[in-house]
């Protein structure tokens, strides 16, 4: 059985008061026992929500970290203070990292490797431009983001160390133009197999693969029943604790089908 996992990316959202609000009416809400949630606030807010968290089964993830282990990057976080402050979990290769921060597959594979290395979980984000799935390049941007930034991980990695995946087609960040059911799992599937390769069959069969890309209350719950979406990373749905709440509750139509 692989873990049900909801991830809410806040970006760089919401202040601490309205954090706090967030984290008090989600630790209130209905949380099916199956599912993992994992809230991966601004760096700003980690340690106040850590300690929001302490009685619940919600998880604390960051949205990125250094490639450095520790040193002279001024304004670089590390994985050891991550996992000091109280992650488990670390987004690595969301497209905004990679578009607006140039952040490539070298280096993230770097990321990648910190985080395995402080036990932190990495949430490595793949997915392709609207411009290459037209001209039909999808799956081998997607084959070229997992065996460059996962170069080394088989190496390293004890059988069952989870790694999640998860695939976010850029045309769907944030824009409310979600992928259909079909294409998500025909993407997932493809990571599946590929994972296989990179990480082996068990891993690779283990490992999470989580959908994000405008999902939303209505349209979570067909994601979830495809053989191969594990959950989902949310974004602009999971500062809203009504939407969030609904999208977790939606999740234990996951286990259906495992
Ligand atoms: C994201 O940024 O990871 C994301 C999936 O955003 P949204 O849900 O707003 O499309």
């Amino acid at each position: 059985m692989r873990p049900t996992i909801i991830a809410g990316n806040w970006k760089m959202n919401p202040s601490l008061t309205e954090a706090s609000h967030l984290i008090k009416s989600l630790t209130q809400s209905h949380i099916p026992t199956t599912t993992q949630v994992i809230i991966i606030p601004p760096f700003t807010h980690l340690s106040m929500i850590h300690t929001q968290l302490q009685n619940s089964t919600i998880s604390l993830g960051a949205q990125t970290l250094s490639q450095h282990k520790n040193g002279a990057y001024t304004g670089e976080i590390s994985a050891s203070i991550l996992q000091e402050i109280g992650c488990q979990y670390v987004l690595i290769g969301h497209s905004e990292r990679r578009q607006y921060h140039n952040e490539n597959n070298t280096v993230l594979n770097q990321k990648v490797h910190q985080a395995l290395n402080h036990q932190l979980t990495p949430i490595y984000c793949v997915g392709e431009t609207l411009e290459e799935r037209k001209s039909n390049q999808t799956l081998n941007i997607i084959k070229t983001q997992l065996t460059e930034g996962l170069a080394q991980v088989s190496a390293k990695k004890p059988p069952n160390t989870p790694i999640i995946i998860a695939y976010e087609p850029v045309w769907a960040i944030g824009t409310g133009q979600v992928a259909s059911p079909e294409q998500a799992e025909e993407v997932h599937h493809y990571i599946r197999e590929e994972l296989k390769t990179l990480i082996g069959t068990e891993n690779a069969n283990h490992c999470p693969i989580l959908y994000g890309g405008s999902v939303k209350p209505n349209n979570s719950e067909s994601l979830f029943q495809q053989p191969n979406i594990d959950g989902g990373l949310i974004g602009g749905a999971s500062l809203n604790s009504k939407d969030f709440s609904e999208i977790i509750n939606s999740s234990i139509s996951i286990n259906q089908h495992q």
